[in-house]
């Protein structure tokens, strides 16, 4: 399966970073033996769309989307206005937005069916905290959170991503390591299957949490893990590049 590094770069970047950025990823992707994908913040689409005019070796994402499909809900942005902006993917259930924004499971399950329903695939983020881990309950949480994702999308399951983020190595320098991620990642692949045995090997099933130029190689080896859903790293040209190196 051809692998997808997605980068998330969160609240981060200026019109001035962005430009410096994308042209940095441009000059070097070439003919990447992967899917790639940045994600900028919402405020910044525009912008990184015209930045990647004429490359289509890099897709735009959003962060984000709203559950909501248009109308009276100040702040958000419809899965609609994304596809005007030639938004191909959307980050949904990331978990600063379970965490800082309060998200629940059926929310993210909301966000994915707004995706998919203007043409967007929703990348969709699932992990366990350090205390959830320590209490034994990785495969409870994140099964728990994929089944709420599926019970509302289960049709569309070929249409999606999935990513395991577990909280504790997001952002910490903390990774998985392969052979823990690959557990959860077939897991995942399981509970996929039980929905729709076809799709679930086209899955792709993206780790995310600290993964960076020195350790991509080694969980993207792992059998069920597709690709990298990446956050610091992504905003280093040279980083994320070697990480598209290291999935194709
Ligand atoms: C993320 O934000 O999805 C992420 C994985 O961040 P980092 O790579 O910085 O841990």
């Amino acid at each position: 399966m051809r692998k997808l590094i997605a980068g998330n770069w969160k609240m981060n970047g200026s019109l001035a970073a962005n430009q410096a950025l994308v042209q940095a990823l441009r000059a070097d992707v070439g003919s990447p033996g992967c899917d790639v994908v940045v994600c900028p913040p919402a405020a910044y689409l525009a912008q990184v769309q015209q930045l990647l005019a004429g490359c289509p070796s890099i897709a735009l994402g959003a962060q984000d989307v709203s559950e909501q499909a248009g109308g009276a809900y100040t702040g958000n942005v419809s899965a609609a206005m994304l596809a005007d902006f030639g938004v191909r993917f959307a980050i949904v259930g990331h978990s600063e937005r379970r965490q800082y924004q309060g998200e629940s499971d059926l929310l993210v399950a909301r966000k994915a069916q707004q995706a998919l329903a203007s043409g967007i695939t929703p990348i969709v983020c699932v992990g366990e905290t350090l205390a959830e881990r320590e209490q034994g309950l990785t495969d409870f949480i994140v099964q728990r959170q994929l089944s709420a994702v599926l019970a509302v999308n289960g049709t569309h399951v070929a249409e999606m991503v999935v990513a395991y983020e577990p909280v504790w190595a997001i952002g910490t320098g903390q990774t998985a390591t392969p052979e823990q991620a690959q557990q959860v990642h077939a897991l995942l692949r399981g509970q996929l299957r039980a929905v729709n045995a076809t799709a679930a090997s086209q899955v792709r099933i993206l780790y995310g949490g600290s993964m960076n130029a020195a350790n991509a190689q080694a969980l993207l080896a792992q059998p069920d893990i597709d690709g990298g859903l990446i956050g610091g790293a992504a905003l280093k040209a040279p980083d994320f590049l070697t990480i598209v190196g290291a999935a194709a």
